[in-house]
């Protein structure tokens, strides 16, 4: 498969590009800072499915490019705002598109926990969550943390932004006399880069509508 990547030259584009190619895929590069192309209307053509990890300024702006070339499209930008993500979703009547905060395997299997918890069992505990970044991370709470707390309908999410930190999510579930702690610890940026390109891999040759990694697990 050729896999056009925006933000190729990022951390997380350069772990991408690499578990792609380990794949046996070939990448063509899309970064304003000086990739193969800089921009994704040079490059749209030359691709099968898009790959994006950039900003969500950039992601916006490649709506209409996607929309013309009619490529399925795979992001994992984060940072929205409820209204930039409903033009995401509108984008989806017209191509196949799949929009995920974190393509980890490990979270994804937390999130399917989560979303298991009855509600008359869960109003029984506070929800608490403290998610850990490192400090170029410009989104805050993380969109992890905002899917979590939005599966459980409940709780509040607090954010540490320091050195290196790949990504740590604690959960804390507070009962009478009881406490549940989670935590997924993200010791790679592989774990992402994998999960988008399996999400890549499954995309080609789907009819236009929004996608999740749900649907990625289940089929
Ligand atoms: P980064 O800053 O290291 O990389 C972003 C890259 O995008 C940069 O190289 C930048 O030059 C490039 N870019 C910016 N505007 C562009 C444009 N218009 N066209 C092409 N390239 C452009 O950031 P990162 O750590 O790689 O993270 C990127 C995004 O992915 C962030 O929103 C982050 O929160 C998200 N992220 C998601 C997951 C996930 O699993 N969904 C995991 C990690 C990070």
């Amino acid at each position: 498969m050729r896999i056009v990547l925006c933000g190729s030259l990022g951390r997380m584009g350069r772990m991408v590009r690499e578990v792609a190619e380990e794949r046996g895929h070939e990448i063509i590069g899309v970064d304003v800072r000086g990739g193969e192309y800089e921009k994704l209307e040079d490059a749209v053509d030359k691709g099968d499915v898009v790959l994006d990890f950039t900003v969500r300024e950039a992601t916006l702006s490649f709506i209409p490019v996607l929309e013309h070339a009619g490529k399925p499209f795979v992001s994992g930008t984060t940072g929205f705002s409820d209204r930039e993500m409903e033009s995401l979703r509108k984008l989806s009547q017209s191509i196949p598109v799949l929009w995920a905060p974190n393509f980890s395997p490990g979270v994804n299997l937390l999130f399917r926990l989560l979303s298991s918890i009855p509600e008359k069992l869960l109003s029984l505990f506070d929800v608490w969550l403290l998610e850990a970044h490192h400090e170029k991370k410009k989104d805050a709470p993380s969109g992890t943390a905002k899917l979590m707390l939005g599966l459980l309908k409940k709780g509040e999410a607090f954010s540490i932004r320091s050195k290196d930190e790949v990504g740590t999510h604690h959960l804390f579930l507070y009962g009478e006399g009881e406490t549940i702690e989670i935590i997924h610890r993200a010791r790679s940026r592989r774990i992402f880069a994998l999960g988008a390109v399996i999400a890549c891999e499954w995309i080609e040759g789907k009819p236009p509508g929004w996608y999740t990694l749900e649907d990625v697990w289940r089929t």
